[in-house]
């Protein structure tokens, strides 16, 4: 697979105004300068890869904005090892970002063709993520709970509770909560049945959809 010194260019570049959005997580920045976002995109989109946009990746889905996958996963505070949940694999961007990381990454998908791309593209590309499950995000994976965080990465109508459930005590939920507009909602779990909520801002995200599409 072709990365560049153009791409690496243009990912620099890219990186460099995603830092001067405010993203000021030296590991996350690093992330993103290592991941090479072309290659997640059909091929004759490479061009679009280094804007910060999101982009189309087939099944009405798009590869979310570089800022915004910096913004969630600055929140999400990953460390070394943690377990982390992703809601929504898409392209598997996200998800290359958080191994990058050193993440443990389960992630679940609902459309069938996503899933089944991601999953033979993604270790091609180096990143080999713990599990990818083609499956309904709301219901989490309660076989492999509890997780040190977890990620949405499309619009929730509404907070699963499940997903709640699947956090460790001081584990966090990333999650834009909302219909047409989602605000950027972080859940710390600080006890047995006590979360604390935080607020960050207006986004947009592809709706977060019922059950698996097969
Ligand atoms: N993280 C992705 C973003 C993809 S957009 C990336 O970096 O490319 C959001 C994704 O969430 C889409 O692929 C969509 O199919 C998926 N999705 C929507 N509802 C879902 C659900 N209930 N469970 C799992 N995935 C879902």
């Amino acid at each position: 697979m072709n990365d560049s010194n153009r791409h690496k260019g243009l990912r620099n570049q890219l990186v460099e105004t995603i830092r001067k959005k405010g993203i000021k997580d030296k590991m996350v920045l690093n992330a993103l300068s290592k991941v090479p976002r072309h290659l997640f995109m059909d091929s004759g989109f490479i061009d679009f890869a280094y804007q910060d946009k999101p982009f189309p990746i087939g099944a009405d889905q798009t590869i979310s904005q570089p800022y915004t996958v910096a913004f969630q996963t600055e929140l999400l505070e990953v460390e070394s090892g943690d377990k982390i949940l992703e809601i929504g694999t898409g392209s598997g961007y996200q998800t290359a970002v958080l191994i990058e990381l050193k993440a443990e990454v389960y992630s679940i998908e609902r459309q069938k063709e996503l899933y089944t791309k991601a999953k033979k593209f993604l270790p091609k590309v180096g990143y080999v993520p713990k599990k990818l499950v083609h499956g309904d995000g709301y219901a989490g994976l309660p076989e492999h709970a509890p997780f040190d965080g977890i990620i949405v990465t499309a619009g929730a109508p509404y907070v699963p509770k499940a997903l709640l459930g699947q956090l460790k005590i001081g584990g966090k939920m990333v999650i834009p909560v909302g219909d047409n507009v989602q605000v950027m909602t972080v859940f710390t779990r600080t006890g047995e049945q006590k979360f604390e909520k935080l607020e960050y801002g207006d986004f947009r995200f592809v709706p977060m959809l019922k059950e698996k599409n097969s």
